[in-house]
């Protein structure tokens, strides 16, 4: 059996409680960097620090990093602005789905913004469906939907065996954020 290696483009989604869903995207991210490709990464939802692979991500060559969300939906006090930032976020991302600028895009936290309803879930599924044929995508955030998994190539579940967070240690720089 020969094998196509002519690029075909594949939707991973990375979810599940455990820790490593953004980081293994970011990872991804750099490895695809690595080979000259371009990438697009887009954060649905910014939390509090400004984080480490953000600083980065922000100055790299060959990589567009966009952080559009207002802090953490949970501990937000202004849903409507939430709604408007991740519908903004949601239509940048879906004109990335088209455009020849990307080998790879990043949509970090997006199950968020479907779980809370800003962004509708068939319209997500349908707009990954038409994307451009060789763009790789990756999905990030905890619940994944079955609608979202069941388009997706690669589905990876993050699973918390242990975590120094329920000790009382507090997030660590470089390794939490
Ligand atoms: P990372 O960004 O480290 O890859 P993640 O994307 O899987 O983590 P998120 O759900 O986006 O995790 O949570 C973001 C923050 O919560 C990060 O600081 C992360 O280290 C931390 N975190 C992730 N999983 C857990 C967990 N099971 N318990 C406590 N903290 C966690
Ligand atoms: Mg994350």
């Amino acid at each position: 059996m020969s094998i196509d290696r002519r690029a075909r483009g594949l939707i991973l989604i990375n979810t599940g409680n455990g820790k490593g869903k953004t980081t293994a995207a970011i990872g991804t991210a750099f490895r695809a960097l690595g080979h000259g490709m371009r990438v697009g990464m887009i954060q649905f939802i910014k939390g509090k620090w400004k984080t480490g692979e953000r600083k980065l991500g922000e100055q790299t060559p060959n990589l567009t990093w966009l952080t559009m969300g207002h802090g953490f939906t949970w501990e937000s006090l202004d849903l409507d602005r939430d709604r408007k930032a991740a519908q903004a976020a949601w239509e940048i991302a879906r004109t990335w789905l088209m455009d020849e600028s990307y080998d790879l895009v990043v949509f970090d936290e997006i199950t968020y913004i479907i779980n809370y309803g800003f962004v509708a879930l068939d319209q997500v599924c349908a707009a990954l469906q038409a994307r451009r044929s060789d763009l790789h995508v990756i999905l990030t955030g905890r619940d994944a939907q079955a609608e979202l998994i069941s388009v997706a190539d690669v589905v990876t579940e993050m699973q918390p065996l242990k975590h120094p967070y329920g000790d009382g240690v507090q997030a660590q720089k470089g390794i939490e954020f």
